[in-house]
């Protein structure tokens, strides 16, 4: 089964756009082996990722997890992954070495060119240099970590040339993603830009797949693949079924979104999963109204009831932000591929078979 575990409440900067609470709660060590005792609980394999917060702060629990789980797989037979998503801050060369000693996937939480504007340190700091040289250094010990940009508003102008910046640095995986919820506002002005972005960045894209460079772009390369393949329902979000969320006080719930309100509450690492609820709580997602008769409706990120409930406060009815953004990501990637296609590239061919 796969967890999210959410180490600590606490972090160490203070993001324009997010929308956690910070408090000094942390994961027990008791509740912290119940969690992994209940990975290890059901199907082939377990797989934890590391969350806070800023799980590094919780340095201790994340080694003592390691420890255990590796404990668990032998006895089991059954394999352990798992993966980190970190701002960066506190990594070190003697946690990389350990983490690669485990096959940790690290996702370092970067925006790039646009850092300074969205992500300071909670005194008000700009965190660029610091993470600029922590990304080199993840580079050199793990080429194949992952960047995650996510693009505020404020940071549109820089969108291109951000991702531009940490291909640079050496990243081959770049998700990303626009800033959701109450702390940020996207005008038209700032969508209009976004869309010329975009734009760059197709033209960054399609020269890398002609060159024959391996470039992940989270964004692109999930609607290019809906396109030509179709959607898969599996790689949609579920409530309650893709990765749970393990909280503080080790409840489990149907998304990270969802930590604290008992309707989506699961059940507990103690007591294990309820899965009578986790079986309603997913039947009740489904296609927004105003969706049904949308072309779209099969390749657009509209049910994810997180999202949904963040920006509109129902689970079931998707905002004109993400309405907006989906339309213009799908049409810049249509034409992206149909290109792409016609120029007949055994790269991309090779890519996306
Ligand atoms: S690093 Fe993550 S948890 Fe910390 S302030 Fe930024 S978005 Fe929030
Ligand atoms: S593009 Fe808008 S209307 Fe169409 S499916 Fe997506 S969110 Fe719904």
């Amino acid at each position: 089964m796969n967890f999210t575990f959410h180490l600590t409440e606490q972090c160490n900067m203070d993001c324009a756009y997010c929308i956690r609470e910070k408090r000094s709660r942390r994961m027990s060590e008791k509740t912290l082996k119940a969690a992994c005792d209940l990975a290890f609980s059901k199907g082939n394999s377990a797989g934890i990722c590391f969350f806070g917060g800023e799980p590094l702060l919780e340095r201790e629990l994340i080694e003592k997890a390691l420890d255990y789980c590796q404990q668990l797989s032998a006895e089991t037979g059954k394999p352990f992954y798992c993966k980190m998503t970190t701002n960066g801050t506190l990594l070190d060369e003697g946690f990389l070495h350990r983490a690669k000693k485990a096959g940790m996937n690290i996702g370092l939480s970067f925006d790039g060119l646009g850092q300074d504007i969205s992500r300071r340190y909670a005194d008000g700091r700009g965190s660029f240099a610091d993470v600029e040289r922590i990304a080199k250094m993840l580079l050199k010990e793990m080429p194949d970590s992952y960047a995650m940009l996510t693009l505020s508003p404020d940071a549109v102008r820089q969108y291109a040339d951000s991702i531009k910046y940490l291909y640079g640095l050496g990243f081959r995986k770049i998700t990303a993603t626009i800033a959701y919820g109450w702390r940020v506002k996207w005008t038209e002005e700032h969508l209009s830009l976004l869309q010329k972005e975009m734009l760059k960045l197709s033209d960054f894209y399609s020269e890398r797949v002609r060159r024959g460079e391996y470039f992940f772009f989270s964004p692109f390369d999930s609607k290019i693949k809906e396109c030509i393949s179709g959607m898969n329902p599996a790689e949609r979000c579920h409530l309650g079924f893709r990765q749970m969320p393990v909280s503080v006080d080790g409840k489990l719930y149907a998304c990270t979104q969802f930590i604290g309100d008992e309707d989506y509450c699961l059940g507990d690492v103690f007591s294990g999963l309820d899965t009578a609820k986790q079986i309603s709580l997913a039947k009740r997602s489904s296609m927004p109204e105003s969706c049904r008769t949308c072309a779209l409706n099969k390749r657009c990120t509209n049910s994810c009831g997180c999202m949904n409930r963040m920006e509109t406060g129902n689970e079931n009815e998707v905002s004109p932000l993400q309405c907006a953004y989906e339309r213009m990501l799908i049409a810049v990637c249509d034409e992206l591929a149909e290109m792409l296609f016609q120029e007949n590239l055994e790269s991309f061919q090779k890519r996306f078979a």
